[in-house]
């Protein structure tokens, strides 16, 4: 073995061994493999940007393909495979600035993608990829929107809605940060009412929100999911305007007393029925000015109103109130109108305040009084209390009284119980090119009508003019059609379908990717689903992993799936920032490149750094020397392997600490921790003796095989393995191996070193330096620690004499062996 060549050329070695696996097609997987568990490991498929893998994507398939590797060793059949979300607006406004062809100019990302993932050396199953853009792939989407509709699912409907006018097209609620555009935050919304397609996401609200709890995710992105469908309990009681009842919302029914206003949405549709004459321009003003219908935004917002010069009746009291049109209701939010009780909510106090509105006490603390100023209260009080100026209900606990009060309306049939939630029903057309067409036609004898599901997919048209408004629209021959059901004249419907509804699904797709009879067949899918472990960043918490929990659950409802949630698991890798810790841009100059790097270090060296800089949830700075650091060790072990002159006898420290190694390694990548887990590898390599067993040498190797494949495959093949490491069993720790007392010594060792290190360091200001270190320990520890003399002193460079503090002949000129105490030696160094 002597004679091979040990200079560590990681760009052959990465290419052979990408080749062989291809070769080999070990990580290509079918269903059923007897005696296997079935393990599915995804990371969150891309957008093919054209300007290629980005070192965020580096990090996520990283941490995907480590676990897929390990779990593969664990003896798990693990699906583990990539595909692109190749739709969209960004691809289409690349495409019209560079002149191309959106299709090509996609598929030539694509396949750059594509080069640059095999360059990282990960366990993709490739004969399963899949893009989004693909007419084998959206025929299917055009199949669930047909199945949606025949469901009443999805519909079509006039609603205000928010409209970038750089994009020229509608934006989803979740897609307006701030009031502005997500893609350009330098571009307001603004409010449009137009006709578009929702799909029903509100049906499904209640079970995704029970759902969240049991889901072993993140704590964070639980809370976020739970906020954004925001249920909340109320009642639903009917005021009257002008002889007519309108429904109006509450959470809290136990102040309906304390009622001094109403607020309707300015986006309400019969919100003219309401205002008066008199208050018409001013209405009409205020409608104009508002910018969004954005939950999120209306949080946000000055509360602003104005006067409808119409008055509501309290039914409970049969008091007039004024009704207020106002910024901060949204028109689909239970019935669009809610009660204003500014005494109990601050946000109505602060409108009450604003436009002068009596504000009326009905909660009264138990403990104390409400503070009072010339009969004014400073703020709303919003805690528990009796009721109070509440008639018949005087005294009641306001938590009872909530009940009460809703039981009283519901008798005189005034009111309802009724629970909102603050998640709409999913906007999904889009006015623009790039995206899946919307199979329906419009006829004008037959209205709307369905493609039918033998006419699929409805392809995109090539020929299409960009740069005003909907592509789709310049394309005579494709937009006309024949009706299919009377045979006249049709045209078709030119939105097309936002990308999340793509995404909501292709990990059911790739559980069976080459089917064109269906969209996947139930028995692979029932197999492969749920996703045991899916790692992807935490931007999205609401829209994605919202959506493809709901079409699971859809799914599931037609009886094509058979279980309830897709994600098991869910991993969020954090950030990696510039070395300046700042989020890596091209304006700022600090990107790093994962291909230059894998170009200087190769791809083994980049996947350990990767994953080394910090636990893979934290966000992270990069930092080359940690990359440097990491291609060294793969050097130096290279060397070992290299320079290695036949096997021999394993010794028992060696075999502790294997054993050890493999205990601690295997609980630290199951959980993520790989960082730590790299810590142990490298510590694990330095005790490796010259000589040792060939088991112990291919158990460092399978150890080494998750994070750095190419070299584990190399060293594998020179030592004699048998197959491919990246198969091969994951070892298994043998407890009784394990001797605390080489760890323990080990850790003796390793303090002497650090000891020394730092009285060295006090040292080097003088001008004299030391060469010896004297070492003075108890008699009982002196053989413990002559074992790692060596390792000591090529951690300090100094030569190491090791004394027992009752050695008559030892050297201590300043009588430092006195201070030595058990677990303590003394120092003195010359
Ligand atoms: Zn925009
Ligand atoms: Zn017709």
């Amino acid at each position: 073995m002597a004679e091979h060549n040990s200079e560590y050329n990681f760009g052959k070695i990465e290419k052979k061994w990408q080749k062989k696996w291809d070769e080999a097609k070990i990580f290509e997987v079918k269903e059923n493999v007897k005696g296997k568990e079935k393990f599915y490991c995804l990371e969150m498929f891309p957008y093919p940007s054209a300007s290629g893998l980005h070192m965020g994507h580096s990090f996520n398939y990283t941490i995907g393909d480590v676990y897929s590797r390990f779990k593969k060793m664990q003896g798990f059949n693990v699906l583990h495979t990539m595909g692109y979300d190749s739709f969209g607006l960004p691809a289409e406004n690349a495409a019209i600035k560079a002149k191309a062809d959106p299709k090509e100019y996609t598929e030539a990302a694509i396949k750059n993608f594509i080069k640059q993932q095999r360059s990282l050396g990960l366990t993709y199953d490739w004969t399963r990829v899949l893009m989004t853009h693909d007419p084998d792939y959206y025929k299917w989407n055009q199949f669930f929107f047909l199945k949606f509709l025949e469901k009443g699912l999805v519909y079509k409907k006039k609603s205000p809605v928010n409209w970038c006018p750089k994009c020229e097209t509608v934006l989803a609620n979740e897609q307006v940060v701030n009031g502005r555009c997500w893609r350009h935050s330098d571009t307001e919304v603004v409010l449009k009412d137009l006709d578009q397609w929702f799909v029903k996401t509100t049906d499904y609200a209640d079970e995704l929100l029970e759902m969240v709890e049991k889901l072993n995710w993140p704590d964070r992105i639980k809370i976020m999911q739970k906020n954004w469908i925001g249920r909340s309990e109320g009642a639903e009681i009917d005021f009257e305007i002008n002889g007519e009842k309108w429904p109006v919302f509450t959470t809290r029914p136990d102040t309906i007393f304390g009622v001094t206003f109403v607020v309707v949405s300015a986006q309400h549709p019969k919100l003219s029925e309401l205002v008066t004459k008199e208050q018409k321009k001013e209405v009409d003003a205020f409608v104009k000015k508002i910018k969004s219908v954005k939950q999120e935004d209306i949080d946000r917002l000055e509360k602003e109103g104005v006067f409808t010069g119409a008055y509501a009746i309290n039914p409970m009291t049969k008091e007039k109130v004024p009704v207020y049109a106002a910024n901060f209701v949204i028109a689909d939010y239970g019935s669009g109108m809610v009660m204003g009780v500014p005494a109990h909510d601050q946000r109505d106090f602060d409108f009450a305040s604003k436009y002068e509105i009596p504000i009326k006490v009905v909660v009264e603390p138990t403990d104390f009084e409400i503070y009072e100023r010339e009969g004014k209260i400073p703020r709303a009080y919003t805690g528990e209390g009796e009721l109070v100026n509440s008639e018949d209900f005087n005294g009641m606990e306001n938590k009872k009284a909530k009940e009460a009060i809703v039981k009283f309306l519901e008798k005189k049939k005034l009111g309802r119980k009724q629970v909102q939630f603050k998640i709409r029903d999913w906007l999904i057309s889009r006015q623009r090119y790039w995206g899946t067409p919307i199979p329906v036609v419009y006829c004008d004898k037959c209205g709307m009508v369905p493609v039918s599901e033998n006419e699929l997919p409805v392809k995109l048209p090539k020929e299409v003019t960009f740069g005003k408004g909907n592509p789709l629209l310049s394309n005579e021959k494709w937009l006309n059609v024949k009706c299919p059901k009377c045979g006249g004249k049709a045209r078709r419907e030119t939105d097309t379908m936002d990308t999340f509804f793509d995404s909501s699904w292709y990990f059911l797709r790739f559980c069976d990717s080459k089917n064109d009879k269906k969209p996947f067949d139930l028995k692979k899918v029932d197999y492969w689903m749920p996703v045991d472990f899916y790692t992807g960043g935490a931007e999205h918490a609401v829209m994605h992993l919202i959506y493809a929990r709901l079409f699971t659950k859809i799914l599931r409802d037609f009886g094509m799936l058979e279980f309830d949630e897709p994600f098991v698991q869910l991993f969020n890798q954090g950030m990696i920032h510039g070395s300046d810790g700042v989020v890596m841009s091209k304006s700022r100059g600090n990107v790093v490149d994962p291909l230059d790097m894998i170009d200087k270090y190769g791809a083994d060296a980049l996947r350990m750094a990767l994953v080394s800089f910090a636990s893979p949830d934290k966000d992270t700075m990069w930092d080359e020397k940690i990359l440097n650091g990491n291609f060294k060790f793969l050097k130096k072990v290279y060397a070992y392997f290299s320079s290695l002159d036949g096997f021999g006898k394993s010794d028992e420290k060696t075999e502790s600490k294997l054993n050890k190694t493999i205990k601690k390694m295997t609980e630290q990548i199951e959980n993520l921790k790989y960082n730590l887990a790299i810590i142990e590898l490298r510590n694990l390599f330095n005790i490796l003796p010259e000589k040792t067993s060939k088991e112990v040498l291919e158990k460092f190797l399978k150890l080494m095989q998750p994070f750095c494949p190419h070299v584990a495959e190399e060293l594998w093949e020179k030592i004699g393995g048998k197959g491919f490491v990246s198969v091969a069993k994951w070892p298994e720790a043998e407890e009784n191996k394990i001797n605390e007392n080489f760890e323990r010594q080990e850790k003796a060792v390793e303090k002497l070193g650090e000891d020394i290190n730092s009285i060295l360091n006090i040292f080097a200001k003088d001008k004299k330096k030391p060469e010896t270190a004297y070492v003075y320990v108890i008699p009982s520890e002196k053989e413990f620690l002559e074992a790692g003399r060596k390792n000591v002193e090529k951690k300090t460079g100094l030569k190491i004499v090791i004394h027992a503090v009752n050695d008559k002949d030892k050297y201590d000129p300043e009588g430092k062996s006195k201070r030595a105490k058990p677990g303590k030696p003394a120092i003195y160094l010359e």
